[in-house]
């Protein structure tokens, strides 16, 4: 697809160019040297304007893959990092659990001490203190077991949250290798062409004069269709469709000097540029 539009834009600019040389020699019998350099101006603008038109063309065919690359690659370094998080909080919740498990081997090892010591109590009063720390013991105990349960079942839960992620994550780097598979293709199909069409673009962008330039840049931008320099068409602007009065038209032709379309603001040249 790319190598037709290559070869209908080629086509076209040779015909324009060597449509210059006739032109340069029938300008140059009858018309001074200023005039000479008129038609050349909108002649090199023309043929940029055809140039730009097929890298756009390009650009269009590789469409919205490049960005839908980028999209799928953000994605993929979100997953990664809830992941990385993930993996961090579980980490955490694991030795929250260590440090409860700690506390209930300390409670036991009190309970135990405290048996023994009630074994040999001098006293009522000794035997109930005892008794009471006890009773804190097991309730100790008691705290700590439902935390360690409710801290396990946070554990679990990140954990089938993780196995989500990485779902998730495989079917986003396969989508990412078919995508990157698809504009590669593309992109290696027309880099050539794009890189042969940029350098054209930039040789003739050095002829033409700085201020005519920002205009024709200016124009493009602002037109929908990327096209700043059009061709009287059935007697219309090219553009816009808009009929061109006789007079203008004639002008058009003489190619003296820069004429652009009072409704749209393109540039107008003449129709034999585009050798139609
Ligand atoms: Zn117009």
């Amino acid at each position: 697809m790319a190598e037709k539009i290559k070869k209908t834009e080629a086509k076209k600019v040779e015909k324009t160019s060597a449509k210059s040389t006739t032109a340069k020699s029938e300008t140059q019998k009858s018309a001074t040297l200023s005039d000479l350099s008129s038609v050349n101006k909108l002649r090199l603008l023309y043929e940029l304007q055809i140039i730009d038109s097929s890298v756009d063309n390009i650009k269009t065919i590789r469409g919205e893959l490049p960005l839908e690359v980028q999209d799928l690659e953000d994605e993929i370094i979100g997953f990664d990092t809830r992941i990385k998080n993930t993996v961090q909080e579980i980490k955490e919740t694991d030795s929250a659990v260590a440090k409860r498990k700690g506390n209930v081997e300390t409670a036991k090892n009190l309970i135990k001490k405290y048996e023994e010591q009630q074994k040999n109590v001098r006293n009522n009063r000794e035997f109930d203190s005892l008794s009471k720390e006890l009773e804190f013991q097991g309730l100790e105990i008691e705290l700590n077991e439902k935390l360690i349960k409710e801290l396990g079942a946070k554990i679990k839960e990140k954990k089938r949250e993780i196995e989500a992620t990485k779902t998730m994550l495989a079917d986003k780097k396969i989508a990412l290798e078919e995508k990157k598979k698809e504009l590669n293709e593309i992109t290696s199909e027309t880099a050539n062409d794009e890189k042969e069409l940029e350098n054209r673009a930039e040789e003739i962008r050095s002829l033409i004069e700085p201020r005519l330039l920002t205009a024709y840049n200016k124009i493009r931008h602002n037109a929908r269709n990327g096209l700043a320099v059009v061709t009287v068409k059935r007697d219309a602007c090219g553009g816009c469709f808009n009929k061109i009065p006789p007079q203008r038209q004639l002008d058009i032709k003489l190619s003296k000097k820069v004429i652009v379309c009072e409704y749209c603001g393109r540039i107008l040249v003449d129709a034999d540029f585009a050798g139609e």
